[in-house]
């Protein structure tokens, strides 16, 4: 561990209060101790979690100072019950809420994701077998041990293995082009995927990746071959026809109606075997779901999902280790090296060739040794995400002419809502994500179920103290939602990264505040209908209602931006598509305007938020943009 990470005695002492008075144990669960803040203070240590510090330092000085100014006593040395009460206050305080929340959850995280924790709370942590490599994998090689030091040639190269990366290269590498992927990330099998947040955030999460204003918006993506995808919940919606019909007059083309796109929204569908999740994998959270909109009179469906042969373990987001979920890992990109593509793992592209306004390969390092390597193609694709795209550009200089780059970031912030019922819902032994509700979809909310497990709920409950142990001790009758909403403004900006880590700022409109609110307004109506005893709704002030009284209470809340526990899963839009290059970054094709042979086929460049969750859209995207790669080679 550095030294920088250490905590210094004064922060020290507050933590320990703090871990001590929030997570005390009980219900046969163990409390925490100095172990927790040693854990704190590792995980801190990792790399790019350096932005944190100065925020959970400012957080403990303010939380002793201000124990100083109410008890004329350091926060270590209030009783019990004065530390809850302190804390409490504190996370009413516009000031301090956002500080507070974020040392609370990153505590909860790094205290509920112990094995001992997690059993004695009735989970379990996933025992999978070592798999024989497939004999596809001798096209995957490691960037470190790759020894040639002419360049590489290829038709095509392509930089990032997700949504947008996997499908664009596997599309061209069928109709018989060389295609080479460069991939950051490692290609894990099934049997490296474990069952710990703080493990999967070091491992193959993008860790430190936030977006700040008038909330703090941490953004999750993927680090490892099939990017996202291999993290994802599999959740595959079509977006709805106004989105549709939006795009295809925004850019002046039918191309982009759902008429339009059919065909390729189809073809991904088939390849990933997408289908209406099953009942006994959803478990009774659909139950729940179905029964509450019925009684409102409510439209409610099975969520649509690639993973044929799933077998209901519900550790999606942290990898599939069935491999049933069709995640490029797992689809497109074997696909592709079956046919001859070749995959370099282990490195990270830093720059684009251009020779005379055309793009003609790429160069990068070995992330292990910091070997140089370089690649010569006819085209360049850049699939990186919407985070990584516009930095990796920008910091080249490339593609800056429209001044759009960067800008237009939407991230479909989601917040959550959680109710206690009488019945038994075993949400840990189901599926996160497999049924939902699109009525209010035309008013951009979208709710979707959200099961977790021990690791999981405790962080999104902003409940402390007794009150947190009590109720994660009886998470067996928990219900979970994710409520999203569809951003309204300009949306936020990517601007540059230092030293590794991305400075991205972004701010809810007073439409999104609204949008997000409705959406836990709807939540609770939907679960005091399903007969919930309390429910737990995402802002921070307000961690739980009781079922009779809290409905009203949660509607004469008037929320601000700051208030909602908010987070990102989709970040898209900062390379926007349009004919005049004067004010857009790539053409309709996702070629950029600037740099011929240049592609951005990831969520950079979708045309605008789809309300939905966005996989599906950035595959029949690169599905489309690869029909004109093929015939522009
Ligand atoms: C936890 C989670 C759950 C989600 N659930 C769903 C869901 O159920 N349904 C849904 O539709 N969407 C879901 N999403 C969102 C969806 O997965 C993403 O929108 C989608 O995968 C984004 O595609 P992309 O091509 O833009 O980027 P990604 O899929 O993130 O792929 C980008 C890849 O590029 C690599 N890369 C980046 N920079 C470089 C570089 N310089 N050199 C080399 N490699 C690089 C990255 O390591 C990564 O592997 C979820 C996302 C997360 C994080």
């Amino acid at each position: 561990m550095s030294p920088a990470t250490r905590f210094k005695t004064r922060h020290r002492r507050v933590a320990l209060a703090f871990a001590e008075a929030i997570l005390p144990g009980g219900e046969g669960a163990p409390g925490a101790d100095e172990r927790t803040i040693t854990r704190l203070e590792e995980y801190l240590g990792r790399k790019n979690m350096e932005p944190l510090l100065p925020v959970i330092g400012a957080a403990l000085t303010a939380l002793d100072a201000t124990s100083l100014a109410f008890y004329r006593r350091r926060f270590s040395k209030l009783s019990r019950q004065e530390q809850e009460e302190h804390l409490a206050r504190m996370a009413k305080r516009r000031v301090t809420q956002i500080p507070i929340h974020l040392v609370g959850a990153l505590l909860k995280l790094i205290h509920f994701d112990q094995t001992p924790v997690i059993e004695a709370l009735g989970g379990k942590r996933p025992r999978v077998l070592p798999e024989a490599p497939p004999s596809w994998m001798q096209n995957v090689f490691s960037a470190a041990d790759w020894d040639a030091n002419e360049p590489l040639e290829c038709d095509v190269v392509v930089i990032g293995t997700g949504a947008g990366g996997g499908v664009v290269g596997a599309e061209l590498a069928q109709r018989g082009h060389a295609v080479l992927f460069v991939e950051e990330g490692e290609y894990l099998g099934r049997s490296d995927f474990r069952h710990s947040q703080v493990e999967s955030f070091e491992n193959y999460y993008r860790n430190s990746v936030w977006a700040v204003g008038n909330n703090i918006f941490p953004i999750f993506s993927g680090r490892l071959v099939g990017g996202s995808t291999a993290i994802n919940t599999g959740t595959s919606l079509r977006p709805p026809k106004f989105i549709t019909d939006g795009w295809a007059e925004r850019l002046g083309s039918d191309d982009f109606s759902m008429e339009g796109l059919d065909r390729y929204y189809s073809h991904v569908e088939r390849v990933m075997e997408v289908q209406p999740a099953k009942r006994e994998h959803i478990g009774p959270i659909g139950d729940v779901i179905a029964r509450g909109c019925d009684a409102l009179g409510w439209s409610h469906y099975a969520l649509p999902r690639n993973a044929p042969g799933c077998e209901g373990e519900g550790f999606c987001g942290f990898g599939c280790q069935s491999g049933a979920r069709k995640s490029t890992n797992e689809s497109y990109i074997p696909a592709a090296l079956r046919n001859s593509a070749m995959l370099l793992t282990g490195m990270r592209a830093d720059q684009v060739i251009v020779e005379g306004g055309r793009a003609v390969g790429l160069r990068g390092v070995a992330v292990k040794n910091g070997k140089r390597l370089e690649v010569r193609a006819k085209k360049v694709i850049v699939a990186g995400n919407a985070i990584n795209t516009p930095l990796m550009l920008m910091k080249q200089g490339l593609l800056g002419e429209s001044g759009q780059l960067g800008h237009n970031l939407t991230l479909h912030p989601s917040s959550g809502m959680l109710a206690l019922f009488d019945e038994e819902i075993n949400g840990m032994k189901h599926i996160p994500q497999g049924y939902g509700t699109q009525q209010f979809i035309d008013e951009g909310i979208l709710i979707n179920a959200a099961n977790g497990d021990p690791t999981i709920f405790p962080v999104m409950l902003g409940l402390t103290g007794r009150e947190l142990m009590q109720t994660t001790a009886k998470q067996n009758h928990v219900v979970g939602f994710g409520v999203l909403a569809h951003d309204h403004g300009p949306g936020g900006r990517v601007w540059a990264s230092a030293k590794g880590v991305p400075l991205i700022t972004y701010n809810l409109t007073k439409a999104d505040v609204h949008c997000l609110h409705q959406g836990l307004i709807r939540s609770a109506q939907l679960l005091v209908a399903a007969g919930a005893k309390k429910f737990y709704p995402g802002l921070i002030a307000m961690p739980v209602l009781d079922a009779e009284t809290g409905l009203q209470k949660l509607i004469n809340a008037d929320p601000g931006p700051g208030d909602f526990v908010v987070l990102s899963y989709h970040p898209l839009g900062t390379a926007k598509m349009g004919r005049d290059r004067k004010t857009s970054v790539v053409d309709l094709h996702q070629e950029s305007h600037e740099v011929k042979g240049l592609y951005i086929v990831d969520g950079s460049s979708i045309p605008g938020a789809p309300v939905v969750n966005p996989q599906l859209t950035i595959m029949a995207f690169a599905t489309r943009a690869a029909e004109h790669i093929h015939a522009a080679l």
